[in-house]
């Protein structure tokens, strides 16, 4: 058994608080998160499992997915769930410099607007890694949105029975919960997200944007 770390420590919380990492604790509300899509190979299963539940998510697209599987994008966006700016590349910020970083936001926002009229809200740096002097310039048009607690199912490495259990056990009110709705995934969602699923209604929990 290998070890994952499914909750992100809150002294990294603690030391970049100008990002979102969790949502209020105050009503007892889960943020689910799907990144990196849209493909065919995970996105319309991820909608089947939310939308048989009537559960809404946020999903923090590609741009170049998002220009190539544009229908996908659509139906997301149809089902109620919130979207969100990924790039259009999948670049980690803390590898190029601010302009080109800047460039591939600005590319995958026009995507955005120009297939769904989505306007500037929401971005996810990929990896979690952006430089300081990025992430300020984002915040004049974008809310920078991490995580709190990993499913892990972009790990061929772990079990989904016992990460998905992991992820339940670190689930709180106003937890922001990452999934990934891509190639990588598939067969871990396929193992997983229904009982996850599950177990947010069991306990109560609403879904709620971000
Ligand atoms: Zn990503």
């Amino acid at each position: 058994m290998s070890f994952f770390l499914h909750k992100v420590p809150s002294v990294i919380q603690c030391l970049y608080p100008a990002y979102i990492w969790h949502k209020p604790r105050t009503s007892r509300k889960v943020y689910l998160t799907f990144d990196d899509g849209p493909v065919p190979e995970s996105t319309p299963f991820v909608l089947n499992e939310l939308g048989k539940r009537g559960l809404k998510a946020s999903f923090f697209m590609v741009g170049d997915n998002v220009r190539k599987n544009t229908s996908l994008a659509k139906e997301v966006l149809a089902g109620g769930h919130q979207i969100g700016n990924h790039t259009f590349h999948h670049i980690k910020g803390s590898s190029i410099d601010t302009k080109k970083y800047l460039d591939e936001v600005k590319a995958c926002q026009f995507t955005l607007e120009d297939c769904l009229s989505i306007s500037p809200g929401l971005f996810r740096p990929p990896y979690g890694r952006l430089k300081k002097k990025q992430a300020t310039l984002l915040q004049k048009d974008f809310k920078i949105v991490m995580w709190e607690v990993l499913s892990g199912d972009f790990s061929p490495r772990l079990d989904p029975d016992t990460a998905i259990r992991n992820t339940c056990k670190y689930t709180q009110a106003g937890s922001i919960v990452l999934f990934h709705d891509q190639e990588k995934s598939a067969s871990f969602l396929r193992k997983g997200l229904s009982d996850y699923l599950d177990f947010i209604q069991d306990e109560g929990f609403q879904t709620a944007w971000i």
